[in-house]
């Protein structure tokens, strides 16, 4: 159905498999990106969760980071967990240090819900499109959105806070749904935000 969407992963560090693995599921063509020429071949992104600390220095390495703030404007980019961070404008008691791409009007406070041992998975309900929907989300060292500008919309929350929102082409989820085979948050990026 969307065999002829090509959609990068941002594949320096973390999860991006995973998502490798869901873009075949649903039939779209995966790309890894690890340099910014692969930034041209593709009709939307996703940043994978890992490690925002690796993540910010590999993107440097690369010579990402003007790229990918670039791309965000263009193109649809949906960032999961780490990912998110990355997306997101301030990280609360950043003591890391990891300079965010400042694209997505969000501040977050990295590891939210609690460390590695307290990972748990549950189930939400999210807006997309005309109706809610169950998703099955699974938080690991999330990150918790301690601020959301007036243009980004809330599509679902957990425990009364914000966990997967919306500001125009940019998408962010403090989980990860890419790590069974549940594709209803894809299949919404995919077609509500890039096929559009
Ligand atoms: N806690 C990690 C970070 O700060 C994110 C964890 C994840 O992506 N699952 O980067």
């Amino acid at each position: 159905m969307y065999e002829n969407l090509t959609v990068g992963i941002l594949a320096i560090q973390g999860d991006f498999d995973r998502h490798r693995y869901q873009l075949d599921l649903v039939g779209a063509q995966p790309r890894p990106v690890r340099l910014p020429g692969d930034l041209s071949a593709i009709d939307a992104l996703i940043i994978p969760g890992g490690e925002s600390t690796t993540m910010n220095i590999m993107i440097d390495r690369f010579g990402l980071r003007a790229p990918l703030v670039e791309y965000t404007h263009a193109r649809p980019v949906w960032g999961t967990c780490a990912g998110m961070i990355m997306l997101g404008m301030k990280i609360e008691d950043n003591q890391a240090d990891v300079q965010t791409l400042g694209v997505l009007d969000i501040d977050v406070q990295r590891n939210g819900y609690g460390r590695q041992v307290f990972s748990f998975e549950d189930s939400l309900r999210a807006d997309l499109g005309h109706h809610k929907k169950p998703l099955t989300a699974t938080f690991i060292r999330a990150p918790r959105i301690t601020r959301m500008g007036k243009n980004v919309i809330c599509l679902a929350e957990y425990d009364s806070s914000p966990v997967l929102v919306r500001e125009g082409s940019i998408l962010a989820s403090s989980f990860h749904t890419e790590l069974g085979n549940d594709t209803t948050l894809l299949r919404y990026f995919l077609q509500e935000m890039v096929t559009r």
